[in-house]
């Protein structure tokens, strides 16, 4: 990010969707709504000084909701361009209420609350989605017990807790008693796989709870981690060798059988109903702890996006591409990368995009080729 922050020949437009594409391939005209900051980006250093001076606090959408924010804020510590921001829905100022604590705080005068949206129109050769995924909210799966007992999480909140810029500077604290966990259930396939939500598979759970319960056991040596699987979708050169390693050397526990429900205890502990399929036994284990590996979904902006673009979805959501050129949508000039066509990890996103910014480079040369 901070290269292509840096780049003489990338202009990196945040806050910015697009909201037209005419023309044809070779010869797009983009519109593109960018939406305001209410900070000037030139002007603002990234010193913070604003942020203390806010009295209003809202949940940090960075950290999945675990930590808090300003309503003038910096949406994260390697954001770029290293700018703040004000959240208008949230901050105090508005025609009836004078806050402007931030504006007095600021000695680069770098806020402007009238500052407007704009819409941009640019010229492209092509077009590249990677709108990426969303998780899913597991809120309606009430059995494993999201939304109704504190110690149940999805896996990115886990993924903020493991982290040491996270809400817990990564110590793996039971939301229930900031109590650090002994115990953690990671139940996989939740809403993926399932005829009622997600048939299909999300593709990286199997990898990336691994690499949770070993970030976990890492923090702790005490720390006994449990994986309930379907079926293990280890896919991909050395993921077999992973979990292997996972076993042996961080003694993972993986227990094959879908929990049919977790129940909360009396110390908000957490107990774990399944039915192990490999020997049929049904059981039941106490956890500290339980994280959700939820179904991932398209980002939910691209339903909105392909009608932009004229590009077609498939009955998932995901951009349908042609068979051999996986890069490419139905529309002539707009190519596809990354988890917006399916699931996938990040190097395989990163090997599609290759592929993507090859093809839209070779719309971009043939056009200064006719304007030479
Ligand atoms: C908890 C968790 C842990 C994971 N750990 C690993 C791991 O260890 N290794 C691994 O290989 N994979 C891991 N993955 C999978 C990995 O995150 C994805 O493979 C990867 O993020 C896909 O990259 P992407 O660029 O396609 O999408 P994303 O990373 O989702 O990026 C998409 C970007 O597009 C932006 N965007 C969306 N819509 C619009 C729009 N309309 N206009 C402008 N911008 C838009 C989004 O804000 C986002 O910044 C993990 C996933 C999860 C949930
Ligand atoms: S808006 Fe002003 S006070 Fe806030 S970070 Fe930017 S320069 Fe500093
Ligand atoms: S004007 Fe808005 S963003 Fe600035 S300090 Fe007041 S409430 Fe916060």
């Amino acid at each position: 990010m901070i290269d292509a922050g840096r780049h003489p020949l990338i202009e990196l437009l945040t806050c910015s969707e697009v909201i037209g594409l005419d023309g044809e391939a070779g010869d797009f005209t983009a519109r593109v709504l960018k939406k305001s900051r209410y900070i000037s980006e030139k002007d603002c250093t990234g010193c913070g000084e604003c942020a203390p001076a806010c009295p209003v606090i809202v949940p940090n959408e960075f950290e999945a909701g675990m930590g808090a924010r300003k309503a003038v804020f910096i949406p994260f510590q390697q954001a770029i361009p290293f700018a703040y921001m004000i959240d208008k829905e949230a901050c105090l100022n508005d025609n009836f209420i004078v806050c402007e604590r931030c504006a007095n705080a600021c000695d680069k005068k770098a806020i402007d609350y009238d500052m407007p949206d704009q819409v941009l129109e640019l010229p492209v050769s092509a077009v590249v989605v990677a709108t990426g995924f969303d998780e899913m909210d597991p809120t309606p799966l009430r059995s494993f017990g999201y939304g109704l007992h504190e110690n149940v999480l999805y896996s990115l909140e886990f993924e903020r807790l493991t982290n040491s810029t996270g809400p817990t500077r990564g110590r793996i604290l039971r939301p229930s008693d900031q109590r650090a966990v002994s115990s953690i259930g990671f139940i996989n396939c939740v809403g993926s796989r399932a005829l009622r939500y997600n048939p299909y598979c999300s593709s990286v759970c199997c990898m990336f709870t691994t690499k949770q319960a070993m970030v976990a056991r890492e923090t702790s040596p005490e720390l006994q981690s449990h994986i309930f699987f379907i079926d293990l979708r280890a896919a991909g050169k050395g993921f077999r060798n992973y979990m292997d390693h996972a076993v042996t050397d961080y003694g993972i526990h993986y227990i094959r059988g879908r929990p049919s429900k977790v129940v909360e205890t009396e110390n908000q502990d957490l107990v774990i109903y399944y039915e192990d399929t490999s020997t049929g036994q049904v059981s039941r284990l106490t956890v500290e702890m339980v994280v959700l590996a939820t179904s991932l979904v398209p980002n939910r902006s691209i339903v909105t996006l392909s009608e932009v673009l004229g590009m077609e979805l498939n009955e998932h959501h995901f951009v349908k591409t042609a068979p051999y050129s996986p890069a490419c949508s139905s529309r002539e000039g707009v190519y596809v990368c990354g988890f917006c066509q399916g699931p996938v990890g990040i190097a395989e996103s990163v090997t599609m995009a290759s592929s993507a910014a090859s093809l839209a480079a070779e719309l971009a040369l043939a056009r200064v080729g006719k304007e030479a």
